[in-house]
């Protein structure tokens, strides 16, 4: 399908809402019926039509349908975070006695979940190093019910070979989860790899403006419809209809803001590599990454997220470099109009901070829609200001 159609017209229904461009925000708690025998529908299969908008909503629906076909996906639902998508992929397909084989170091929120919440109801899970799809394999127990992938991921960047993990499910009945936040369907298409569940954080590159937190999940309709009687039903983590309408409003310029930061990431790279302040430079489409070559085969794409291991010997020196910054915001998240740094020391005391140990002079940078020039020149007197140059 032609994204200029799915983001432009797909899904929207201008007649039923006087020609109007932007979509209507149904914001309606419930909907009115003329016939008993309709509502009785409606209580026999809450996915037909409207009834509650804890269940389906006019608004919500336009972004359902346009994430959906993004995704290359029969169908989709639009949750009130990534987080809730992630839960809502999982729960619904493991049972006590289960096992799951997870990619190591997934998301916060899906190792809390993996290791906080659900051995509480008798489900295990085992990570491996997903560099190497042999290692999954390795992993497999008879009661392997799922696998949980994130490729790449958003710190480092490593990749899972996505078609043949899949290829190793599906004989074997294991349900595959992928987060493609890092690349959304523009980047990387998971469900035409044979991957079953697609989902993304809507909070980071879809809604894209820093204002609204979200995620969507996809996959075939009868897996969204046994997730949406269940967990989505019952836990009530659907999105609200402002919140659809501002991701479809971000969703309108999603393939401009990331040739744009395409663009940018590019030209700092180059900045970034030259500079002697940084012992390494990780971003996953450069030849010097370790899976560059998974990485062209499986992703059309890449940009925003660039990671710097700093030259420094004490923490004060990553400190000093990231309070120095004056438009770089310090902060999480990613994928809005505005570039940040997140240093992995502010996890670390002076005391747990090691130089030797690599991971703790990480800097993630994230390049937003600023002038490239702009944000060099920062990052340059931030350097300067550090001793770092
Ligand atoms: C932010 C993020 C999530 C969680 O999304 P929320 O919308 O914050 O709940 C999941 N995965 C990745 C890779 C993320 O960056």
């Amino acid at each position: 399908m032609d994204l200029s159609y799915i983001i432009n017209e797909l899904g929207e229904d201008r007649d039923a809402y006087f020609n109007a461009v932007s979509p209507p925000i149904v914001q309606t708690s419930n909907f009115a019926f003329k016939k008993v025998d309709d509502l009785r529908l409606a209580f026999e299969d809450e996915m037909s039509g409207y009834l509650y908008s804890r269940g389906l909503n006019p608004t919500v629906d336009i972004l359902r349908k346009k994430l959906a076909a993004l995704d290359g996906a029969e169908d989709a639902l639009v949750f009130n975070s990534g987080a809730s998508a992630i839960f809502a992929a999982v729960f619904a397909n493991v049972q006590s006695g289960d096992h799951i084989v997870s990619v190591r170091q997934p998301y916060t929120w899906a190792w809390k979940m993996f290791d906080n919440i659900l051995p509480r109801f008798g489900v295990s899970t085992s990570y491996v190093d997903g560099t190497n799809t042999k290692n999954f394999e390795a992993a497999l127990r008879p009661d392997t019910k799922l696998i949980y992938l994130e490729s790449p991921n958003s710190l480092t960047y490593e990749l899972q070979d996505l078609a043949a993990i899949a290829a190793l499910a599906k004989p074997r009945g294991i349900v595959t989860v992928i987060d493609n936040s890092y690349c959304t369907p523009l980047y990387q298409r998971p469900v035409e790899l044979g991957i079953d569940l697609a989902m993304q954080t809507t909070t980071k590159y879809i809604n894209g403006h820093s204002d609204t937190v979200g995620g969507v999940l996809s996959g075939t309709h009868a897996m969204m419809k046994k997730i949406f009687d269940s967990e989505y039903l019952n836990m009530g983590i659907g999105t609200s209809p402002f919140n659809a309408w501002l991701m479809i409003r971000g969703l309108r310029t999603l393939p401009a803001r990331l040739e744009r930061i395409t663009a940018t990431t590019r030209q700092l790279l180059q900045f970034l590599q030259q500079h002697p302040a940084f012992e390494e430079v990780i971003f996953p489409l450069d030849p010097s990454f370790p899976q560059y070559d998974l990485a062209q085969r499986q992703m059309s794409g890449a940009c925003g997220l660039v990671t710097v291991v700093l030259k420094a010997n004490t923490r004060s020196g990553i400190v000093t470099f990231c309070e120095s910054l004056r438009h770089i915001l310090m902060a999480v998240s990613w994928g809005g109009h505005e570039s940040l740094a997140l240093p992995k020391c502010a996890s670390l005391t002076d005391a747990q901070f090691d130089p030797a140990n690599r991971e703790h002079r990480m800097i993630r940078f994230y390049f937003g829609l600023e002038e490239p020039a702009y944000l060099e020149a920062d990052i340059r007197q931030a350097l300067a200001n550090a001793g770092l140059h």
